[in-house]
C-alpha cells in the first residue's frame, strides 16, 4: 500500500503546531497535523492565558526581539475571534506588575526603563492610585505597581478550537492519538513514522514543545531543553470583579479572573521533570500567603482544582524556531510565554516555509544556534 503523501506534516497539535498549519492553509498550501495525544494535552491546555508584551526574559542578551514577537501576537489575538468565527474569550484586561519590597522595586524600575525604551505603554502607579482604580487591592501590601492597559487574556482552549475548526473548514486534517516515533530524510522529502501509520512529506514542522528534540535529534539537530514544571489553581466562579491580571515577578506569582468568574493563578516553580500527576500543598499555601494580603477579599475563596504543566525552556530563554534543513522546520522553546506569540509565530513560520526566506522577525531565534 502506498504511503499517504502530504506537502507539509506538522508534528504536535498544540497551539503552536495548529497555528503553523492554519497559516499554511490560509496561503493555499496543504497541511496535515499529527498529534500524539488528545488536543490540549500539552502546555497549551494547562496555561493561564495571559497575553503579555512585557516579557521578563526580554532583558539583555538580545532578547528584546521577544518583545517584537509578543507585540505582534497581542495585535493578532485581538482580532482572532472575528478572523476565525470562534470565541477565544479574548479580553483586554491589562496587567499590573506589583512590587512588595525595595528589591522588587529596584528590578521593576530597571524593567520599566527597558520596556519604555522598547515603546511599551507601561506606567508606574502608587499604591493609592492602584487602590482608587481597583478598590479590592490593599494599598498597604504593595509599594508600587507597573501597569500596561494593552495586555490581555484569552482562553487557550478557545484558541485551539478556533484553529482546529478553521483547518477543517479549509479541508485540512488534524489526527489525534497518533504519536510520531521516527523521521527519516529521503531523496524527495521525509518519511514520518507514527503509531498508526507511515507518511511522506515534502516539509516537516516539529512543534512538540519539550519533546521536540526527541525527533530533531534523529536527524542530527539537538535543541537543549529543560522541562520546567509549574502548578496552576482555579477557584469556584465568583462575581466578575477583577480588573487587570496581577503579577509579582520575584515569586513568579500571577493571578487573573476568567470570563466565567473563576480566579486562576500560579506561583513558584517545581523541580524540572516530566511528571504531570504531581501537585503540592506547598504551592497552595504559597499562593494563599501571596494573594490574601494583596486582595483580602479572596480570603475565603474555594479552590476547586490544581494541575501541573511543563514549560519548555532553552538555555538562553528564547524559542528555537525556523529551518533546520531543506524542508525541515522546528518551533519550540516558548517557556511560559508562548500563547501570546502563537498567532504571530504561526504566520511568520508559514511565510518562511512558503517563501523559502526566513522572516526577519524569526532570525534572532535560529534553531541552528545550538548545533
Ligand atoms: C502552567 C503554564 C502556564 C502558562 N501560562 C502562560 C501564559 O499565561 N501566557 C502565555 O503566553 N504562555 C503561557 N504558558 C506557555 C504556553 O502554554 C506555551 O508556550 C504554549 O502553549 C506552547 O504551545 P506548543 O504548541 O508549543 O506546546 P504544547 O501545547 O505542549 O503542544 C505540543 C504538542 O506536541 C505533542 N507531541 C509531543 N511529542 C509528540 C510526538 N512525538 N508526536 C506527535 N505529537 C507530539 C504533545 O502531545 C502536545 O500536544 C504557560 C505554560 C504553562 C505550562
Amino acid at each position: 500500500m502506498r504511503m499517504p503523501k502530504y506537502e507539509t506534516i506538522v508534528i504536535g497539535g498544540g497551539a503552536m503546531g495548529l497555528s503553523v498549519a492554519y497559516n499554511l492553509m490560509k496561503r493555499g498550501r496543504e497541511a496535515h497535523v499529527l498529534e500524539g495525544d488528545y488536543l490540549n494535552a500539552g502546555s497549551t491546555g494547562r496555561n493561564v492565558g495571559v497575553l503579555k508584551a512585557r516579557n521578563p526574559y526580554a532583558i539583555g542578551n538580545g532578547n528584546e526581539d521577544l518583545v517584537k514577537l509578543a507585540k505582534e501576537g497581542l495585535r493578532l489575538h485581538a482580532n482572532f475571534s472575528s478572523e476565525t468565527g470562534i470565541n477565544t474569550f479574548y479580553r483586554k484586561s491589562g496587567c499590573l506588575i506589583v512590587a512588595k519590597d525595595e528589591e522588587d522595586l529596584k528590578t521593576l524600575n530597571e524593567h520599566h526603563k527597558h520596556f519604555r525604551s522598547l515603546g511599551l505603554d507601561e506606567v508606574q502607579l502608587t499604591p493609592e492610585d492602584i487602590h482608587s482604580r481597583w478598590p479590592y487591592m490593599d494599598p498597604e501590601s504593595i509599594i508600587s505597581g507597573f501597569y500596561s492597559r494593552s495586555e490581555a487574556n484569552a482562553h487557550p482552549f478557545g484558541v485551539v478550537w478556533a484553529y482546529v475548526e478553521n483547518i477543517r473548514k479549509m479541508k485540512g486534517t488534524v489526527e489525534k492519538q497518533n504519536k510520531v516515533t521516527k523521521i527519516e530524510k529521503t531523496s524527495n522529502g521525509y518519511k514520518v513514522t507514527a503509531e498508526k501509520g507511515e507518511y511522506e512529506a515534502e516539509n516537516v514542522v516539529v512543534a512538540c514543545a519539550e519533546r521536540s528534540s526527541d525527533l530533531t535529534e534523529q536527524l542530527g539537530y539537538k535543541i537543549p531543553m529543560t522541562p520546567m514544571r509549574k502548578e496552576v489553581l482555579i477557584s469556584e466562579p465568583v462575581r466578575p470583579f477583577f480588573g487587570p491580571t496581577v503579577e509579582r515577578p520575584s515569586t513568579h506569582f500571577q493571578v487573573t479572573q476568567t470570563m466565567r468568574g473563576e480566579i486562576m493563578g500560579t506561583i513558584d516553580w517545581m523541580e524540572p521533570g516530566y511528571d504531570l500527576v504531581e501537585t503540592t500543598s506547598k504551592f497552595l499555601n504559597s499562593f494563599a500567603d501571596e494573594i490574601v494580603p494583596i486582595m483580602p477579599v479572596l480570603r475565603n475563596l474555594n479552590i476547586i482544582r490544581q494541575w501541573t504543566g511543563i514549560c519548555d525552556r532553552t538555555p538562553d530563554d528564547k524559542p528555537a524556531v525556523g529551518r533546520l534543513d531543506e524542508g525541515l522546520y522546528v518551533t519550540c522553546g516558548y517557556y511560559d510565554y508562548g500563547i501570546t506569540m502563537v498567532p504571530a509565530v504561526g504566520r511568520l513560520l508559514a511565510e518562511t516555509i512558503t517563501s523559502g526566506e526566513t522572516s526577519p522577525m524569526l532570525r534572532p531565534f535560529d534553531p541552528l544556534r545550538f548545533s
